[in-house]
């Protein structure tokens, strides 16, 4: 019954598609509350279009472009709401195979997902695919994998340059730099630090994954089953150094990009990078930031500071709190640096204050935990079956705007299941929200990605005056004190400043110039019209995996499970763009963005 009603529904849909009958494509949705989220496979780009004036403008503008569309079989999936049918299927166009999934209410879908999965014709070698790896005859200068290997070591950004730069090999850099090998892009990654993994060694000792294992997998290689559900920060620095080893990814390191400028004539980019006090020019046709989202820190200007006789950074530099006990520090911030690095601090016998400018979203990680185990992501879901890959699109298939209800009915089962931990915080006089509107560290996350703190134990020592919290900005700083814009002296040691990061276009004012930085817009945010994400609103995140107003750059980042989700739709586009296949762009990006925000 299901089968069938997701299979009538899905061929009427193709049906419609192919004919370019935008209307009736539009009359197969619901009237009034109604998504389609395309991830490449239809408009060449990530976009969510709404309610069926969205859909038929969709239909309008590809569907000759795009050509027919032919399902190429359906899978029923249990009901996740009363009087809902909802399955998968899988369908070709001319040029790539994808997957989708279809939420069904009285016949007519509420939600729908076309994902890109492969392009035909470039196929990733996996499976029945995979190379032999040896030639089992005799052979005259027979060439191995090392001699192989060693060979593009030696050549590639010298002799024969990338077809593809990615600047930094965290987990972004290296998760797409994986699918780029396997869908055979020609790619360098280059990375500042001096070792892969450097990017989570090199953050404050205490740190471990906030988000549980079963979210984390990278690419392709998913963390063994005894693996800790929260991997501590070093021992995730060297699961992405031998990530990188095992998928063969070439990667440059201590190696900082200093330049870049596209060169329209040529279609490509000149890339200045220092290596080992070498200078070198590279010419890749697309660039990569994949800089990371919590990049370029942010410390404010604050009167004063530099005649501070104590110690002072920011919060990315925390060394680790062991030389600090007996020490009087001032955390400036509230959010989750802020409340780690408080924490690590009172567990050395530092005496700590923290300053709070304004509200901060506090959910237990234990709760966020009871909720993950009924999710996608959990031991359950591994033991019903469920693989990442499925779970990615599940996940995905649920439009951003469609999420805002869920993330209130968790926010709120939250504050129930917690209102004593929430009565004794109030009672200390931290100040704290759930999001403008209750959608909490979900909404936060998407539309600013700060402002939260996932808690791991320092709100009780908040709740129990452990760790003093005042309000309000700073006014100056003098030679041993930060002085309060209330007229407190708190005397101080040591100030960090857990005060954030700029945004990502950041990154591309300062490798590129302010002129691209701001032909791009801002990064990250959906255009919710709530605080740091201004409207109009856009349904996806802004610039992210996706083409931007600057030919050949792209911007990839987030957190491992984006990393890993949105890589696969980079690489497609960039391997598309590399093999000359069409790439007709829905919505192109155009340079009425919101300006670059400070
Ligand atoms: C304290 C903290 C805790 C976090 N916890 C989690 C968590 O639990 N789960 C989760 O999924 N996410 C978490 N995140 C968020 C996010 O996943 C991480 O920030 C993650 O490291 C992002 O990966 P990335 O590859 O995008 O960027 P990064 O890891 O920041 O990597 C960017 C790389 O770019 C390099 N680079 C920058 N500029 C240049 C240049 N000009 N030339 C050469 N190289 C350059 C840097 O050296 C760096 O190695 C956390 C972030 C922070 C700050």
């Amino acid at each position: 019954m299901n089968a069938m009603d997701v299979e009538t529904w899905i061929e009427a849909f193709a049906a419609a598609f192919n004919a370019a009958d935008a209307d009736g494509v539009a009359a197969l949705f619901a009237d009034g509350e109604c998504y389609w989220r395309d991830l490449v496979a239809v408009s060449w780009n990530l976009v969510t279009v709404e309610g069926r004036a969205g859909v038929a403008d969709l239909v309008r503008a590809q569907a000759a472009k795009i050509g027919p569309i032919t399902i190429t079989g359906t899978v029923p999936a249990a009901s996740t709401a009363a009087g809902q049918i909802e399955g998968w299927y899988n369908f070709e166009t001319s040029v790539l195979r994808g997957k989708g999934y279809v939420r069904l209410r009285d016949g007519l879908a509420w939600t729908l997902l076309t994902a890109a999965q492969e392009l035909i014709g470039f196929e990733e070698p996996g499976g029945r695919r995979r190379p032999e790896g040896a030639v089992h005859k005799p052979l005259k200068n027979r060439r191995t994998w090392t001699d192989e290997r060693e060979e593009i070591a030696a050549t590639l950004g010298h002799s024969v340059q990338p077809y593809c730069l990615i600047v930094g090999a965290g987990q972004g850099g290296l998760a797409l730099g994986a699918r780029m090998k396997r869908i055979g892009v020609p790619t360098l990654i280059v990375d500042s630090l001096p070792k892969v993994g450097d990017s989570w060694r090199s953050r404050y000792r205490s740190l471990c994954l906030h988000d549980p294992v079963w979210i984390d997998h990278l690419p392709y290689l998913p963390f063994p089953d005894h693996w800790p559900v929260y991997t501590p920060k070093d021992k995730m620095g060297d699961w992405l150094e031998a990530y990188a080893m095992i998928m063969e990814l070439d990667i440059w390191t201590s190696t900082i990009c200093r330049k870049a400028s596209w060169d329209e004539r040529d279609r490509r980019w000149t890339v200045i990078v220092e290596r080992g006090g070498e200078t070198i020019t590279l010419k890749p046709h697309q660039l990569v930031l994949a800089t990371g989202l919590s990049g370029i820190k942010q410390v404010p200007a604050i009167p004063g500071a530099e005649s501070f006789q104590g110690i002072q950074f920011h919060s990315s530099d925390h060394p680790g709190a062991e030389q600090f006990g007996g020490k009087r520090c001032i955390v400036i911030g509230a959010n989750n640096s802020a409340h780690d690095i408080a924490e690590d601090l009172w567990e050395n016998e530092a005496d700590v204050t923290m300053i709070q400018r304004s509200p901060t979203t506090v959910i237990k990680a234990s709760s966020l935990r009871v909720l993950q185990e009924k999710g996608y992501y959990s031991e359950a879901a591994v033991e019903a079956g469920l693989k990442t890959d499925d779970a990615d699109l599940l996940v995905n298939s649920m439009p951003f705007r469609a999420r805002e209800p869920a993330d209130r009915a968790n926010c709120r089962a939250i504050q129930l299941w917690d209102k004593a931990f929430y009565e004794r915080l109030a009672a200390s006089g931290f100040q704290f929200d759930f999001g403008e509107d209750e959608t909490a560290i979900g909404g936060k996350y998407m539309r600013r990605a700060s402002g939260y703190y996932i808690d791991v134990g320092a709100s009780d020592l908040i709740a129990d005056g452990e760790i003093r919290v005042r309000h309000g900005g700073v006014e100056r700083i003098e030679r041993n004190a930060v002085v309060l814009t209330t007229g407190e002296s708190l005397p101080a040691d040591v100030i960090v400043y857990a005060t954030g990061y700029g945004p990502m276009n950041g990154w591309a004012e300062m490798l590129i110039s302010k002129e691209v930085a701001d032909k791009i817009g801002q990064c990250w945010g959906l255009g919710s019209g709530t605080a740091m994400d201004p409207g109009p609103w856009e349904g996806e995140l802004r610039n992210m995996w996706k083409p931007t107003a600057q030919d050949g750059l792209w911007f990839h980042g987030g957190n491992l499970v984006q990393s890993r989700f949105h890589s696969l739709h980079l690489a497609l586009q960039i391997k598309a763009r590399m093999e000359g296949v069409a790439t007709p762009m829905f919505h192109p990006p155009t340079i009425e963005r919101p300006p670059l925000t400070a």
